[in-house]
């Protein structure tokens, strides 16, 4: 068989048995070999919840979070005609989930281990539920449920685990090609076994992996919107679907605040050169976006994205004057503490870099910085970047950048390291009048 198609349905594609019937009706049109699925919507979230308020000692709300899980999984299972085995491993996932929040409650304690384990298994009560929706339109057909966790092995970072690529096209092709597979997204396991997950919003990074393992022909990624936007409609309500759009523009706008694609889903489609679907459930017909390594239309801005709750970090030393290693230091705090650094700028004494807010929550991360210069912390800011192409090369796209913001201030810019983005940091406030201003001249105005 030649042509394998992976197709991931995301949180509200899995909302209900009327969102599962949909998404099961389109992976059989699509001929999906692979499904791997989300967590029904809200319940990653609530998992978060029980599990704080079970290490919190909060019998009361830890027991109204398990009954709303429960209860809302049972309903599912009880609304379609469900096999006695389905609802067996049902009751078992609850069992599984009540034994964790019990000694968790017991103990007080959540290590990161326990949180992942529990967070694993929103993934697996949708994807069994998701399984029984499907094989009921394939009665002819046996459809399998697959353990992500014996497929997508990770390093032990809990929390955020790396997958280990080589053993996962090694588990991918032991995989019978006449077959139909469901599986989780979001969830892994270390060599020892202990379960791990790839970061919230990970299933689009799941299904690119079990995408690049099997050397998919196509990978899809159905969600709730009809595709990647110029810019988010949230923001600019004249914002308009993209037909296609290259690997490396795609991989910017998720790294810079795209919402629609996790950003770690590119490099695996990149490096078996897999091409990208993005699709809405809901309005299955539509175009939706295409995502390939060459792409016949370049424009120089294709899209804009905004990053909010962006703090700025300015690390100064001034004995760092005419000396060197600075940098480096800066950059190995970065490192050690697992933090990836965004923007930066430089100047003789100083560096500043941009980080999410929620990094600021990281104590220890700012102390270590502390120990080699003084820092200054600015908040309150939106990074917004100009996605494109062969932007060194477009004359006369500074003047009207420029030009589009001129009402406000810039507080810092780079610009210079891709060819696909330039990025500049504004007031969080203002942001919205810069993005609907920059749309307006640099995307309306040339289509
Ligand atoms: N269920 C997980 C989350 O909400 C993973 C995903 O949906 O992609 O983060
Ligand atoms: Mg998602």
């Amino acid at each position: 068989m030649n042509s394998i198609v992976v197709s991931k349905f995301g949180g509200t594609s899995m909302g209900s048995i009327q969102a599962m019937e949909r998404s099961a009706t389109i992976s059989i049109e699509r001929n999906s070999f692979l499904v791997v699925v989300s967590a029904t919507s809200g319940t990653t979230d609530l998992l978060i919840q029980l599990a704080q308020n079970a290490s919190a000692g909060n019998i009361e709300l830890t027991e109204k979070n398990l009954y709303a899980i429960k209860e809302r999984h049972e309903a599912m299972m009880k609304e379609i005609s469900s096999t006695y085995e389905a609802r067996e491993i049902l009751k078992s996932h609850f069992t599984e989930l009540e034994l964790l929040v019990q000694n968790i409650t017991l103990l007080k304690e959540l290590t990161p281990k326990a949180h992942d384990h529990i967070l694993s298994l929103g993934e697996r009560m949708s994807s069994l539920l998701f399984k029984e929706v499907l094989q009921l339109k394939l009665p002819h057909k046996k459809i399998q449920l697959l353990d992500a966790r014996e497929f997508i092995k990770t390093d032990s970072n809990f929390g955020k685990a790396t997958p280990q690529i080589d053993i996962i096209a090694l588990q991918c092709s032991k995989l019978e090609k006449n077959n139909i597979y469901v599986t989780q997204g979001f969830i892994g396991s270390d060599a020892e076994g202990n379960t791990t997950i790839l970061g919230r919003g990970g299933s689009d990074y799941s299904a690119a992996l079990f995408a690049e393992g099997l050397r998919a022909s196509t990978l899809e990624i159905w969600t709730d919107v009809a595709g990647i936007a110029t810019t988010d409609p949230r923001i600019c309500k004249k914002a308009k679907i993209i037909n296609e759009i290259s690997y490396a523009e795609a991989g910017e706008m998720a790294q810079y605040g795209a919402k629609v694609l996790h950003p770690a889903t590119i490099a695996p489609a990149v490096r078996q050169s897999i091409p990208v679907f993005v699709g809405s459930t809901f309005e299955k017909d539509l175009p939706g976006t295409w995502i390939r390594g060459s792409v016949n239309d370049r424009p120089a801005v294709r899209a804009i994205t905004r990053r909010s709750n962006q703090a700025l970090l300015t690390i100064s030393n001034p004995s760092m004057f005419n000396a060197y290693g600075f940098m480096g230091k800066v950059f190995e705090i970065f490192g050690m503490n697992r933090i990836s650094v965004d923007c930066v700028t430089t100047s003789e004494i100083a560096i500043a870099v941009t980080v999410d807010h929620a990094t600021l929550e990281n104590k220890n991360f700012l102390e270590d910085l502390k120990s080699i210069g003084s820092i200054e912390i600015e908040t309150g800011l939106a990074l917004i970047s100009l996605i494109g192409n062969d932007l060194f090369a477009r004359n006369s796209l500074a003047k009207t950048i420029f030009s589009s913001v001129e009402t406000t201030s810039i507080r810092m810019m780079s610009f210079g390291a891709s060819s696909y983005n330039f990025n500049f940091l504004v007031k969080d406030d203002v942001s919205q009048a810069c993005i609907e201003n920059l749309h307006q001249t640099l995307i309306e105005k040339v289509l």
